[in-house]
């Protein structure tokens, strides 16, 4: 048995892609996830990038438990050095540095000879192995690279202590046989690479991410980086599930390279990142998609209903696909609530309590059944802080056709009310300029997106909001039977989150 590790990229590479931006909360929590789903590395972020990178970065450092935990880093003193300092906390821990070593990337990007390029990648892991024990060196755009030249920085970074060489199609232009090779040959040239995990990072611009990373585990490395869904730069990563799930239902083909992956844990995770992130998956996506286990055509079900493996290559079950029939309601009480939230793998203190059970409330007030769904939204609001901030008290909107929407709002924080009024292009503009009156922050609102949580009439709307504030993107969420509340309920969220971070900041 040899063993294929799985390098998740989802709060790096995925979460800076446009519009899959996370709070801080939302990171931690998803980190915690892919814990469970038994990843062996989480790339946790850019931590020089950013105060909320290196925030997010150091919290799920200090709180996750069990896969090594590594910041990027340019090969640059101070990034490396962001990077050590956010990551320390934890038990396995890990710096991921990276150079361009294609001519294109060093020539007009980094304005670099390749003897320079060499120079600046053997003193950064150098560097990085003074800080931090367990190093990855990343050559980037490695396929477009000259080979003989690849093959000596390889070998020189290890020399200088690396302990993982990831070679990553950057640009996504590699094809599986050509990528194949490329690896095999690297591997035959460089006997250096039997020594530490060799890894591939692809992207999906030609749509051959995952299978570029299968022919790459074809041909002997050790480690895939991937995210959940595939989310990342541009077209995206090559997505953890497909080839999770790749290397499991063709074993026959792959010989016994295996992940340890839980793969019951699949599912969840993906659906978790649909609701942190507030963008569903194509509905014919593999494994993950709502339509990937429907048979619909009569001759598919007639085949299916005699014998499930005619059209089912795996079961649901395994990828964990079972619905959750367990609906609560305003009778559930403290204790059922209290139960449920920690069988969906969310740990909360008293007081985050007391606010989760009051929002539960006023939901099963309105709306019969209180489903998961429902439940992970509004454990999505939250907000951790030693700060008061802003809650919604009252709000009443008049709009309609030919006359101008208003909105008059009261908010409270510390027991003191504030009250203003504002009109607007539409109700929810009104509600924004309103509080805006009230908060008081430059800020502009760059996505506001509204879905249906479960069915039916009476069905919450979440709305998931990016409010840009000093060039960083806070992400809001919120959630009501009522889109107008929901909507001002997601503003507010990704304020106070702004407000948290200055006085952050101010305490630093
Ligand atoms: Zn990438």
């Amino acid at each position: 048995m040899s063993k294929i590790y799985i390098f998740d990229t989802t709060l790096r590479d995925g979460e800076q892609a446009p519009g899959f931006s996370m709070s801080i909360e939302a990171k931690v929590n998803f980190a915690r996830q892919l814990a469970k789903l038994n990843v062996d590395a989480i790339e946790a972020g850019f931590p020089v990038s950013s105060p909320v990178q290196f925030e997010a970065v150091r919290q799920i450092a200090r709180t996750v438990k069990g896969p090594r935990i590594l910041g990027l880093a340019r090969t640059v003193k101070a990034d490396i050095k962001a990077a050590a300092d956010a990551v320390k906390s934890a038990k396995k821990s890990g710096i991921h540095t990276f150079i361009s070593t294609s001519p294109i990337h060093m020539k007009h990007k980094l304005r670099k000879t390749p003897r320079e390029v060499l120079k600046i990648a053997v003193e950064s892991v150098k560097y990085a192995r003074s800080l931090n024990n367990f190093v990855e060196f990343s050559a980037e755009d490695a396929t477009r690279s000259e080979p003989d030249f690849l093959k000596e920085i390889i070998s020189r970074v290890i020399a200088a202590g690396a302990s993982v060489i990831n070679i990553p199609d950057t640009v996504g232009y590699s094809i599986p046989e050509e990528f194949g090779s490329m690896i095999s040959d690297l591997i035959s040239d460089v006997p250096e690479l039997n020594d530490v995990i060799v890894s591939v990072h692809c992207h999906n611009d030609l749509g051959l991410a995952v299978a570029n990373s299968l022919a790459g585990v074809k041909n002997g490395v050790t480690q895939v980086e991937c995210t959940v869904n595939g989310i990342g730069e541009r077209a995206g990563n090559a997505s953890l599930e497909e080839i999770v799930m790749g290397l499991d239902v063709r074993k026959d083909y792959f010989g016994e390279k295996a992940t340890q992956i839980r793969t019951e844990e699949l599912y969840p995770t993906s659906r978790l990142l649909t609701h942190l992130t507030g963008i569903a998956v194509q509905p014919n996506k593999a494994i993950v998609g709502e339509n990937a286990f429907a048979h619909e055509s009569g001759i598919h079900q007639d085949g299916f209903l005699k014998h499930a493996q005619t059209y089912e290559i795996m079961k649901p079950e395994h990828v964990g696909r079972k619905m959750s029939s367990l609906v609560l309601g305003r009778h559930s009480g403290r204790h059922g609530l209290k139960k449920r939230i920690l069988e969906l793998g969310y740990k909360l203190n008293e007081k985050d309590f007391e606010y989760i059970y009051g929002r539960f409330i006023e939901i099963s007030d309105k709306k019969k059944e209180v489903f998961d769904d429902d439940l992970i939204a509004i454990l999505n609001e939250r907000v951790k802080t030693g700060i008061e901030l802003y809650k919604l008290d009252y709000f009443h909107i008049s709009s309609g056709k030919n006359m101008v929407p208003t909105a008059t709002i009261k908010l409270i924080k510390q027991k003191q009310e504030f009250k203003e009024s504002a009109w607007g292009d539409g109700p929810v503009d009104a509600v924004y300029n309103a509080i805006d009156k009230i908060v008081g922050l430059k800020t502009k609102l760059e996505d506001y997106s509204i879905r249906a949580l479960s069915s039916g009439q009476d069905a919450m709307g979440v709305v998931h909001v990016n409010v840009k504030h000093n060039n960083e993107v806070f992400p809001g969420s919120g959630s009501s039977t009522d889109i107008i509340e929901a909507s001002a309920l997601a503003y507010l969220n990704s304020l106070n989150r702004i407000l948290v971070l200055k006085k952050l900041n101010h305490k630093r």
